[in-house]
């Protein structure tokens, strides 16, 4: 029989199930029928792991120091990280066996140790507040660690692990650790849509999708069932011209974004440790292309055009779409490994080519999917938006468009001016930071904003609405308070990403996390947990009610809307639990509802 390696009362460093982080924990038992450590963290929290996720304190030391250096020397296993589904479990008693299908193979390991805090909530650190409340927490440390059997009593938090001797924090410390087996492409466990199924099926039906919606919106009668099995003829979606007109319309923003003007700023860092920079010029670039537009109209240009061949603009975005998606399929070959996304990269062709296994493909300084994102498509939505009002104009015989155009038109326009106008925080978002480029954004950014967005204002032109004053200062307002909700919660939590410490940010309350980022916990952040997704449901819901309650499709993009945030927070919320353990637990507890305060 083999021997124990570890024994009882021995104290050893445990892993939290679901996470690469370690803590001090104290053997209780070994049972040798299951091979499970039944191990007491500090907060109390008891767990059967397997002996694969316990290491001697100092063992765990030296490969924290080995794989320091290892990081250092750029080892390509280093900087391949997949997503875990796995919440971080704070319940008793529960087994590391059943996360195992779970377990993430994050290569970047931050050691903590917990720490007793008396308040889980702190102040912006730079107030003085906080730094009472520090006090009292190693206050509370020191006392904990005298009086072991008060325990129970005591709350702790995530704190991260402070230099003894000189008080400043520690790196946090990257490295791999031996057992975390290199793993250069995610598990199938962790692929998200359904794996390569799910990614051909939705390759197929996004397209179909648009279309089918396209053709509801441009005919006279928008009801569901009126939709035709195969809704238009071959030849009427397809015309070399507006094909031209697209590829002109992207050339243009590219040349726009090349343009030195605006500044540049450095994105997240890459996980080589090294950033790209990007020149931010979106606002300039809408200035322009406003001003292109306006010379156009004025010269008499028919903008309604693209009202009458708009399923033609659609399948040439299409085209171009997988022509990009190809491209970056085929360059993605060459992708050093610090440049893949840590999502596209499953080895499975359909999934990746999908997902994009690059994840900021550029040419030379031109960045193919930051220029996507903001560029061609939300102002191309934009223009759109503005041909078919002229469009309603001319089909319905009107002096001036319907109040519903109008709203819609000035709604969607302040959306997009006020992304252009941050465009610079783009550079934190998901998409950016996390997802690869392949056929998602691409479609996402050349077809679905484009087309869908603007399934409002397409179905105004057949159905103009004109509101009474009253339902238009409901729906400005309710537009108003979703604008101001939105942009806030952004803002601040920018800016509080950005410097923490900023004066200005001080009356923000805050749970302080292992990783050495703090949680905001109280204004807009401690309403929901996310209240910038509410800002931008509610500003949907305006839209749409402004097109009446005639038909459904108007609605789409609210149901879209809210289908997206619901699927991104549950995926957000699932790094966050991985990233911040405990500490996002004790946030949920904080701020109960996600989204919609009451429901959900
Ligand atoms: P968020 O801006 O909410 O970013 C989530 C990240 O914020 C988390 O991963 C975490 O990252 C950080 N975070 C979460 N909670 C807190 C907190 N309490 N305090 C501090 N930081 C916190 O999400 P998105 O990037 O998805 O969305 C940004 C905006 O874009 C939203 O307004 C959304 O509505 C909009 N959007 C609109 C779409 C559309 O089609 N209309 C599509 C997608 C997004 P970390 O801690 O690492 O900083």
């Amino acid at each position: 029989m083999p021997a124990v390696r570890f024994q009882t009362g021995e104290t050893v460093m445990g892993r939290w199930p679901g996470s690469n982080l370690y803590y001090e924990v104290t053997v209780l038992t070994f049972d040798p029928k299951t091979q499970l450590y039944t191990v007491i963290y500090k907060d109390g929290t008891e767990l059967e792991l397997k002996e694969t996720d316990v290491k001697s304190v100092t063992g765990f030391k030296q490969g924290l120091g080995r794989s320091r250096s290892r990081s250092r020397s750029r080892s390509p296993a280093r900087s391949r990280r997949s997503r875990s589904r796995s919440p971080a479990r704070t319940t008793r008693r529960s087994s590391s066996r059943t996360s195992e299908a779970q377990r993430v193979k994050l290569k970047e390991v931050v050691q903590v140790r917990l720490t007793p805090v008396a308040m889980p909530l702190e102040n912006n650190s730079n107030n003085k507040q906080e730094k009472e409340d520090n006090n009292t927490a190693s206050k509370a440390n020191q006392k904990a660690e005298e009086e072991p059997e008060q325990k129970p009593t005591v709350r702790y938090n995530l704190r991260r692990r402070k230099d003894q001797s000189d008080g400043q924090p520690l790196e946090l410390a990257e490295a791999i650790l031996p057992q975390a087996a290199p793993q250069e492409t995610s598990t199938p466990a962790s692929l998200e849509c359904g794996g390569s199924f799910g990614a051909l099926f939705l390759m197929l039906l996004l397209p179909l999708l648009v279309l089918a919606l396209l053709t509801l919106c441009g005919q006279k009668d928008s009801s569901l069932l009126s939709l035709a099995l195969w809704p238009c003829p071959f030849h009427s979606l397809w015309d070399w011209h507006v094909f031209g007109i697209v590829l002109l319309w992207i050339l243009f923003h590219a040349v726009l974004s090349l343009l030195p003007i605006g500044k540049v700023v450095e994105g997240m860092p890459l996980k080589n440790g090294k950033t790209l920079k990007y020149r931010i010029n979106g606002f300039f670039a809408l200035f322009l292309s406003a001003v292109a537009v306006g010379t156009a109209v004025y010269n008499e240009v028919d903008l309604t055009y693209i009202h009458t061949r708009f399923l033609q603009f659609y399948t040439s975005a299409l085209l171009v779409s997988v022509l990009l998606s190809i491209y970056l399929f085929i360059r993605s070959r060459w992708a050093a490994d610090h440049e893949r996304s840590p999502a596209g990269n499953s080895g499975y062709v359909i999934y990746d080519f999908f997902m994009g296994r690059e994840l900021n493909p550029r040419i030379k300084n031109f960045d193919i999917k930051f220029f996507c994102e903001m560029r061609p498509g939300l102002i191309g939505w934009l223009v759109i938006n503005f041909a078919m009002l002229l469009a309603e104009m001319k089909h319905q015989n009107l002096a001036s468009p319907s109040s519903a155009m109008l709203l819609i038109n000035g709604f969607q326009l302040l959306w997009v001016a006020d992304g252009l106008w941050h465009e610079e925080k783009l550079l934190t978002m998901m998409d950016i930071v996390y997802d690869g480029f392949g056929f998602m954004l691409a479609f996402g950014d050349l077809v679905w904003v484009p087309f869908t967005f603007t399934c409002q204002s397409y179905y105004l032109v057949n159905h103009p609405n004109d509101l009474s004053e009253y339902w238009i200062i409901a729906i400005v307002l309710l537009n108003a308070i979703g604008y101001y909700i939105f942009r806030k919660a952004n803002s601040e939590k920018f800016a509080f990403r950005r410097n923490p410490h900023d004066p200005a940010l001080s009356y923000l309350k805050t749970i302080p996390t292992a990783t050495g980022k703090s949680l905001i916990v109280s204004g807009l952040w401690g309403f929901v947990r996310h209240p910038n997704y509410l800002g931008d449901l509610l500003m949907a819901l305006a839209w749409s009610l402004s097109c009446g309650f005639n038909h459904a499709v108007p609605y789409f993009y609210l149901v879209y809307l809210l289908v997206l945030l619901v699927h991104r927070e549950a995926r957000d919320e699932q790094q966050c639990r991985v990233k911040y353990g405990p500490a996002w637990d004790e946030y949920c507890r904080a701020v109960r509802y996600r989204i919609l305060p009451g429901l959900y």
